[in-house]
């Protein structure tokens, strides 16, 4: 049962980790069934399941947008949206500025990083945002608050690398916390672990978890 699975994950979560419900995919009926549960953070990776989904849902479900996103399309989102996971390029960060100032607010993102193997994943290297967060273009955005980082572990079941890679991000969180960021809250989310290795990245120093299949049920 769904308010089973969620509890035996919340069980597995030390405080101060948040959980992310991934409801990619599932129907309505699904999400209700875990918002009655208690569950109130969402995460969707289509921006028009994202759209409609929240449109129908209860209002103070906090959405995230976790998925790939198109500059194009983050004026769609910027009303409502929690947190945007995978910013990987300056122009997106731009976008989602310039979106957050016409809705009159500030929208939270995570600079998502390349941590995996597989050369498929978005995201950007230490490098590249090292060089945009000193940029002066990046330092007079006021509607774009960068929460922190973000990453996707290689899919493989050598759980050993799985954890390097998850170190790696943490050190780059770290790193970029005590070079660009001077207070404490403003930096603050490691967002990694999903269901398969959850538990590995938040020994690993998670703090965010989005977890799908093993809360809903395999996609
Ligand atoms: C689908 C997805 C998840 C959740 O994956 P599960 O293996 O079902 O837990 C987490 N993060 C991102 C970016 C995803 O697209």
């Amino acid at each position: 049962m769904l308010s089973e699975n969620l509890d035996y994950i919340k069980s597995q979560i030390p405080e101060g980790v948040t959980l992310v419900a991934v409801s990619k995919t599932k129907p309505h009926e699904l999400i209700i069934e875990a918002y009655d549960a208690g569950q109130r953070v969402f995460g969707e990776n289509r921006v028009q399941e994202l759209i409609e989904k929240q449109d129908a849902l209860p209002k103070d479900i906090e959405w995230h947008m976790i998925g790939h996103l198109q500059t194009k399309k983050v004026k769609s989102i910027a009303s409502f949206v929690t947190l945007i996971h995978a910013v990987d390029t300056p122009k997106l960060l731009v976008e989602i500025d310039k979106q957050g100032k016409k809705n009159d607010r500030k929208i939270n993102c995570l600079l998502q990083f390349h941590i995996a193997e597989e050369e498929t994943k978005y995201g950007f290297s230490a490098e590249e945002v090292k060089a945009l967060l000193q940029s002066e273009e990046v330092k007079q955005l006021e509607n774009v608050q960068i929460a922190g980082v973000m990453g996707m572990a290689s899919f493989t079941s050598d759980q050993r690398q799985v954890r390097e890679e998850f170190k790696v991000l943490k050190t780059i969180f770290n790193d970029l916390k005590s070079s660009f960021f001077s207070t404490d809250d403003e930096f603050k989310i490691i967002s990694m672990g999903m269901s398969g290795d959850y538990e590995i990245a938040i020994s690993e120093g998670s703090n965010m978890v989005r977890v799908g299949s093993s809360i809903f049920g395999a996609r």
